[in-house]
């Protein structure tokens, strides 16, 4: 969605029964309806008790004669009142957005841009954060990703097994590729994985200094 993300921080209370207004992903533009609100989101107070609601109901039944209400609503960033008609009491509360998982994804988005950003320099910088960001993050560029996995292997720090270690993949063809990537850094600094504890020990350790067990 390209809308501005200001609106994601803004509160509307209805000004016709001081309920908070839910912000709802604006209908489809149809044929007649001319240009539409010029917004992809508007607030509309979905209170079933909202005096708009509960006497629309009336007045367009002695107005058009048919059976329908209204809802008050606002466009983002505006005070100025509009009605919407609804046939039901349900009219719009599907379109509800949720605005805390928006504002996560968006959140999200930001921070693999800056990773992929990141990518560019990290190996002259010897950064493992951008690399690390974006191999831990399931919905971030499977490209990206894979790019990721490369650089890893060449910035050759073991710090990164441990969280790769405890996250988990949820494709396993790349699971693999991280596991075999996992194998090059251990053999590239003479480690291993103790494969009782998982610690990582000497590669010719033969007992291992955190569980002690033969190995
Ligand atoms: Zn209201
Ligand atoms: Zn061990």
């Amino acid at each position: 969605m390209g809308f501005d993300l200001s609106v994601l921080d803004e509160e509307k209370i209805c000004p016709k029964c001081r309920e908070r207004m839910s912000c709802c992903e604006a209908p489809p533009i149809h044929v007649g309806d001319g240009l539409g609100w010029g917004s992809e989101i508007l607030f509309i107070c979905l209170n079933d008790a909202c005096p708009t609601f509960l006497n629309g109901w009336d007045q367009i039944e002695r107005k058009y004669g048919h059976h329908a209400s209204y809802r008050y609503m606002e466009l983002p960033g505006s005070k100025e009142g509009n009605f919407m008609m609804v046939g039901n009491s349900d009219a719009f509360k599907a379109c509800v957005i949720n605005r805390d998982t928006l504002k996560e994804q968006n959140e999200r988005f930001a921070r693999e841009k800056e990773a992929v950003e990141g990518l560019k320099t990290c190996l002259e910088e010897k950064n493992i954060d951008p690399v690390m960001t974006l191999l831990l993050d399931e919905a971030a560029n499977v490209n990206a990703r894979k790019t990721a996995i490369t650089y890893l292997i060449q910035l050759n720090d073991t710090a990164c097994i441990d969280p790769l270690r405890n996250h988990k993949f949820r494709d396993t063809a790349f699971e693999h590729e991280i596991n075999v990537a996992i194998k090059a850094i251990l053999k590239a600094n003479f480690k291993k994985e103790c494969p009782y504890c998982m610690e990582i020990i000497k590669a010719q350790a033969k007992k291992c200094l955190h569980c002690k067990e033969d190995l």
